[in-house]
């Protein structure tokens, strides 16, 4: 079917009541974003739907139907064709739409949806007889109301739509309406999952990633580059800061006790991420940890993680195994990115026999032996670049 318009559905924003055009009004502003490099488009909404129509011929629906599946907030796409309001045109846009496709051998049923209860027929009533006018005038067609190949939709709004495909949207919430938080971001799989899950709950992102050149290559700073331009098809603009986290680690390394490495290194990591966001507005870290993985994330590891920050630390991971992160990672289009074997800061520097259960206090202690921390991460800070990533 050509679509010449398409109809989005969205869930969760229409619950919620008076705050409600707050959360379209932003829906609107990301889909218009969304859609811009694309043509112009006409946007407009009415009783929980968008209605999302090119404005010239030459536009790529497939790519606007793309385009749209990463605009969080939007349940359910809908490529579709009108048509004025009349049993009539309904009839003759329905069935030209139809022998447009490879109908061979299939079966279809007919739904109805009746928002104009003006209308003269009512919903059995329409598919009822449109199901006799499709089968008298299309060739190859049979019913079957229980497992349809086809499943041609009729909705009676201002005007009549008739779609035989719905995609599946990114759900979820409008990016902006949940402020904003910065995502740790290394090259692994576990951190762009997690800024993904918190970005669909509406925040906006922001991103640091601590780099460790030359032990670390220009390369795993690209990858990481590229992970943020994936992950910002989702949630638009990134801002992403990389550090220069050399000197840290050496002096971690050089100072403190071997199996404490890793986890003075996480707590300076969250400390500069920390004060990074005061300055930039982010209200919230964000990590991809998840109970277990790996001896930094024991909940002894994590809770001394914790108590080096004042700012919340989301890890929607938390709870995953890696089979369930690696597939929103494939579904997001991040995975084949991560895997790329370049070497992390963290891995070039992990201890033999990093200890699992860390207290706070012999963590505490064994941080008084770096050389001047708050110069080293002051000195970090002023000299990370910051790109803008979208
Ligand atoms: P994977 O386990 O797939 O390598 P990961 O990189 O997320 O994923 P870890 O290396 O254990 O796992 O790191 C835990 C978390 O710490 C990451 O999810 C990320 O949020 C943060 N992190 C680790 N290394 C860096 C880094 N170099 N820059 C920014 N954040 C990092
Ligand atoms: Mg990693």
């Amino acid at each position: 079917m050509n679509a010449d318009i398409i109809l989005l559905k969205y869930g969760e924003i229409s619950l919620k009541g008076l705050n409600r055009p707050v959360f379209e009004k932003k829906l609107m502003s990301n889909i218009n974003r969304a859609l811009a490099p694309l043509g112009k488009f006409s946007v407009k909404r009415s009783q929980s739907t968008v209605y999302v129509e090119p404005l010239s011929d030459d536009i790529d629906m497939e790519e606007t139907v793309e385009r749209l599946s990463k605009v969080f907030g939007i349940v359910n796409i809908c490529p579709a064709v009108k048509c004025e309001k009349t049993m009539e045109a309904i009839e003759k846009t329905t069935v030209a739409a139809l022998n447009q496709m490879d109908l061979e051998g299939k079966t279809f049923k007919v739904e109805a949806k009746r928002e104009d209860k003006q209308f003269p027929m009512n919903s059995p009533q329409i598919c009822q007889h449109m199901g006799g006018v499709i089968l008298k005038n299309t060739n190859g067609l049979t019913v079957d109301v229980h497992n349809p190949d086809i499943l041609v939709q009729i909705e009676i709004r201002k005007e009549a739509f008739i779609f035989t495909q719905k995609v599946s949207g990114a759900g979820g919430m409008p990016v902006g309406t949940a402020g904003k938080a910065m995502l740790l971001l290394s090259g692994g799989i576990d951190s762009p999952v997690a800024g993904w899950m918190i970005s669909k709950r509406g925040a906006a992102l922001e991103a640091v990633h601590f780099h460790s050149h030359p032990y670390t290559s220009d390369r795993a700073k690209e990858k990481v580059i590229d992970l943020a331009k994936i992950i910002s098809e989702y949630t638009g603009e990134i801002k992403l800061h990389i550090v220069p986290f050399t000197d840290i680690q050496l002096d971690i390394i050089d100072k403190c006790p071997k199996e404490y490495l890793t986890i003075i290194m996480r707590r300076l990591m969250m400390q500069i991420a920390e004060r990074i966001s005061i300055e930039s507005g982010s209200q919230a870290l964000i990590t991809g940890e998840s109970i277990g993985q790996v001896a930094s994330q024991t909940m002894e590891s994590l809770a001394v993680t914790d108590n080096a920050v004042n700012i919340p630390v989301f890890r929607p991971c938390i709870g995953m195994d890696k089979e369930e992160i690696v597939t929103i990672s494939k579904k997001i289009d991040t995975y084949e990115t991560s895997i790329l074997p370049y070497e992390d800061c963290c891995t070039i520097f992990v201890p033999k026999h990093p200890k699992t259960k860390p207290s706070i206090e012999e963590i505490v202690e064994a941080e008084k032996l770096l050389t001047d921390p708050e110069g080293m991460m002051n000195k970090a800070i002023e000299e990370r670049e910051i790109l803008t990533i979208k």
